[in-house]
């Protein structure tokens, strides 16, 4: 090797050691582009948040905070008072005056929904029974299953009922001196179709108001926003099931609600207040961030701001608005030896503990890529930056611009164009 042979394998090894340096001084939790249409895809993080919620995040967190501060008495403050006063000024609309709505309600925070069923649970249940019908007992991803959390938070699982039927009755019949709650789950990743019966929330109140008993609901998904308007018939709300006198409503941040990650626990402030007491609600407890996010995601729902939200405004986006952004793309990036797209009709999931039937009629931009595999053409869209992820179907990619924010539709032109040029 002579000289220059030797400076030309050095200034080499400085661009390996630069390539290897970026890399791993590079962050490893980045951004991406959803073009699979799921709107709370767990896989992605979940909702977006709204741009108010970020913003909150910088101010509130780049100094100090009024966390735990009452500035009026400037005694210490509790940390959930900067949301418990919007929760309760969007669950005290829409009376029904059937006297239930009149009672007291308040909302605490923790980690996530699974937190928040384990707590409701451990403080409530008091290693008594606790009545759930086997048509309920769900499996939410590997860790969350109903009879676990039961196990680990010290109350006893009574099965009542079967898979497909559930009486009041066999609610009724399963009471004992021991029973402490009935619970009603909702079923987020599955359907019972067929020969069904569960009671009405409301049979289940009076069943427990009439024994002494409480109704806890692990309502998943916990939708702010009355869905229907946006064509998902099935998901009801937070407020319809306080008013039909459920005493805790436990429900995720970062699904239907379009926020940050977190658990809520809604209900009689009474008892809202014994989980606060819990010693282990202090392990529970969610920091600053989320905070701030929740609390201006809140506020965009006291204010009717739906469309603020990302989650609600793709839920509100149609079907003719996504058609004409895929048709726009298609004519741009088409060609005849590298790419074909088509734009066809489909539907979007809503996803994160939705009903699973809850989808929305959607168009979606079809490809295929040669003699190029499905798989090779969506390893070329995650190596993008960002990082493009789209569904595979039947050996097509389909990319769903329901997720993807009108921005980006240029980022995905390029992608698409540079497919089979390297
Ligand atoms: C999603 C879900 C959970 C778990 O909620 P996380 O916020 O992910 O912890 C629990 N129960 C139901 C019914 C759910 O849909």
């Amino acid at each position: 090797m002579d000289s220059r042979q030797v400076e030309t394998a050095i200034s080499a090894m400085g661009d390996a050691i630069r390539h290897e340096l970026q890399k791993s001084l590079g962050f490893s939790l980045r951004p991406v582009i959803n073009a699979t249409g799921v709107i709370l895809h767990t896989n992605l993080g979940r909702a977006p948040l709204a741009n108010s919620a970020v913003d909150n995040i910088q101010r509130t967190s780049e100094g100090y905070s009024n966390l735990e501060l009452d500035l009026t008495s400037g005694d210490r403050g509790k940390r959930d008072v900067h949301v418990d006063r919007l929760f309760q000024k969007l669950f005290s609309t829409g009376t029904t005056g059937d006297g239930q709505s009149d009672r007291q309600l308040s909302t605490i925070v923790v980690n996530n929904n699974a937190a928040a069923v384990w707590l409701a649970l451990n403080t409530l249940a008091a290693r008594g029974e606790v009545i759930v019908s086997r048509g309920e007992l769900v499996e939410i991803g590997g860790s969350f299953r109903i009879p676990d959390v039961m196990a680990q938070s010290n109350g006893i699982l009574r099965e009542v009922g079967t898979t497909n039927r559930t009486r009041i009755a066999d609610y009724k019949n399963a009471i004992n001196e021991n029973t402490r709650i009935l619970l009603r789950v909702h079923r987020s990743n599955f359907q019972i179709t067929g020969f069904t019966e569960q009671p009405a929330l409301e049979d289940l109140v009076a069943l427990a108001r009439e024994r002494n008993l409480v109704v806890v609901e692990d309502l998943g998904s916990g939708a702010i926003f009355d869905l229907r308007t946006a064509g998902l018939a099935e998901e009801s709300t937070v407020a319809e099931s306080l008013r039909a006198g459920v005493d805790v409503v436990t429900y995720s941040g970062d699904k239907l609600l379009g926020g940050p990650q977190a658990g809520m626990l809604t209900g009689t402030a009474a008892l809202i207040e014994r989980m606060r007491k819990n010693s282990l609600f202090r392990a529970l407890r969610v920091d600053k961030l989320t905070y701030a996010a929740l609390e201006a995601t809140l506020l965009a729902y006291v204010k009717g701001d739906y469309d603020a939200i990302p989650a609600l405004r793709m839920m509100r986006t149609t079907r003719d608005q996504i058609g004409a952004r895929a048709e726009a793309i298609a004519k741009q990036v088409r060609n005849s030896e590298r790419l074909t797209a088509e734009v066809i009709d489909g539907q979007s999931v809503i996803g994160g503990g939705a009903a699973p039937s809850a989808t929305l009629p959607t168009r979606l931009l079809a490809l295929t890529a040669g003699r190029k595999s499905a798989d090779s053409l969506m390893a070329h869209l995650r190596s993008q930056e960002p990082p493009i992820i789209a569904r595979v179907q039947d050996g097509s990619i389909l990319i769903d611009l329901r997720t993807v924010s009108p921005e980006h539709d240029a980022l995905i032109i390029t992608a698409l164009q540079s497919v089979g040029r390297s």
